[in-house]
């Protein structure tokens, strides 16, 4: 995309390429249980090598203390990336110094090589100059596909971005285009639907949205926070008192902004938080002292559809209701299905993220159906808050 300098300008051929990647993957007994962060880097590394140029892997892994430690060591993850990828894929056991520098050198045109984490050296999280230029004699050119960590300013995310020649790789080129195409230059109507836990977490989020969706659609229990500040009586259910005002602000904010907010009408309820529990379904004026709201109810659902109907543009944020625990899933199963559908059917692009949000959608078995679902949790919440994300700002053409 034109705003930032992709691989389609970067010359790579016969070139070290130093690849900021994604590998913080999960591991179960010394192997990596889930490939989907490696496979979303694949394509970026493959067109490198196949351009002739030297793929260096760097990337972090875990929260190691500034230092060396095998539990948060890449070794093993190098099998995992050469078996997604289909070539083998060389380890060096420190990515700066004497054992890089060696294994840099053996590498011929269109070899893969995977440095170790660099958070075992304290300069990474630090961005220490001393250590970014450590780190980029290493290197001719810097790619970076790893957006998920592109909203830290670390040596391996920003600090070589502005030490030698930058470009986004293909994965991070598909984030960036999608949050765009998502929220900075939409095609309208364009909503946003923000469920999940608590209001605290989301008031960046919400503060922004309301500047740029046409309608906010809230769910989960942060709406329970939305209810009680209109003066509902929402029961047991999760609800920060204490922000209702808060509530109130984001609430008038939506309507300076003319931004219309869609909260729930009503709930699934019961009095006990678990699997199968006995649910009734309760309009939001009449939830009992003893009942918690868990999920939203069919005509809110009925509602939220309406809307989505209606839209060309979704961005997706938080599940509607406790959806780990059977039946409080309904709302956001449904709605993800509904999503699904008018985005297969051409009518609307979708754009879903944060942790829970793409573990929900996977429950509903909807996640490939969405035009894109993002990873990235923290960087694509920052994103959605409006933020500068500082490995991104280094990118820009
Ligand atoms: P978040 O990480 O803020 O997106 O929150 C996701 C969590 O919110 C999930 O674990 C859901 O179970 C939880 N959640 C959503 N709606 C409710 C609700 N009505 N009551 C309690 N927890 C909820």
């Amino acid at each position: 995309m034109s705003q930032f300098r992709t691989l389609d300008s970067a010359d790579v051929f016969g070139k070290r390429v130093l690849l900021r990647v994604d590998l913080n993957v999960p591991m179960e007994h010394g192997k990596v249980s889930d490939t989907t962060r490696i496979e979303r880097v694949v394509p970026t590394i493959r067109e490198i090598a196949d351009k002739g140029g030297k793929v260096i892997l760097l990337a972090h892994f875990g929260r190691p203390k500034g230092g060396p430690d095998e539990a948060n060591s890449l070794r093993p993850v190098a099998p995992a990336v050469a078996e997604a990828l289909g070539r083998p894929v060389g380890f060096a056991a420190d990515c700066i110094g004497d054992v890089a520098a060696k294994a840099i050198a053996a590498m011929k045109n269109g070899d893969a090589l995977l440095l170790e984490n660099t958070r075992f050296h304290k300069g990474e999280e630090k961005n220490d100059p001393a250590f970014v230029a450590e780190l980029a004699k290493n290197g001719d050119i810097f790619i970076n596909d790893a957006f998920s960590a592109a909203h830290r300013a670390h040596a391996s995310t920003e600090g070589l971005a502005h030490k030698m020649p930058a470009y986004a790789g293909r994965a991070m080129q598909a984030e960036l285009d999608a949050l765009t195409l998502a929220l900075s230059s939409p095609q309208r109507p364009v909503a946003a639907i923000v469920g999940g836990a608590k209001v605290s977490t989301k008031l960046d989020l919400l503060g922004n949205l309301v500047k740029k969706v046409d309608v906010l659609i809230i769910g989960g229990g942060m709406a329970n926070t939305f209810l009680f500040a209109e003066g509902k009586a929402v029961g047991k259910s999760l609800c920060e008192k204490d922000l209702a005002d808060t509530a109130r602000t984001i609430l008038k904010a939506a309507a300076d902004a003319k931004c219309r907010v869609l909260l729930p009408v009503d709930a699934t309820v019961a009095k006990e938080f678990k699997a199968h529990a006995p649910v009734r379904f309760a309009d939001v004026d009449h939830v009992a002292e003893d009942e918690m709201i868990l999920d939203i109810g069919p005509k809110s659902i009925i509602a939220v559809e309406d809307v989505v109907d209606g839209l060309k543009t979704l961005v997706w944020n938080g599940p509607f209701g406790a959806f780990e625990t059977p039946p409080f899933d309904a709302a956001t199963t449904q709605i993800a299905k509904t999503v699904a559908f008018l985005t297969k059917d051409g009518k609307l692009k979708s754009v879903a993220g944060g942790g829970d949000t793409v573990s929900a959608l996977n429950a509903a078995g909807v996640a490939d159906d969405f035009t894109y679902v993002s990873t990235a949790g923290g960087a694509f919440l920052e994103w959605m808050e409006g933020k500068a994300l500082p490995g991104v700002e280094a990118l820009r053409g």
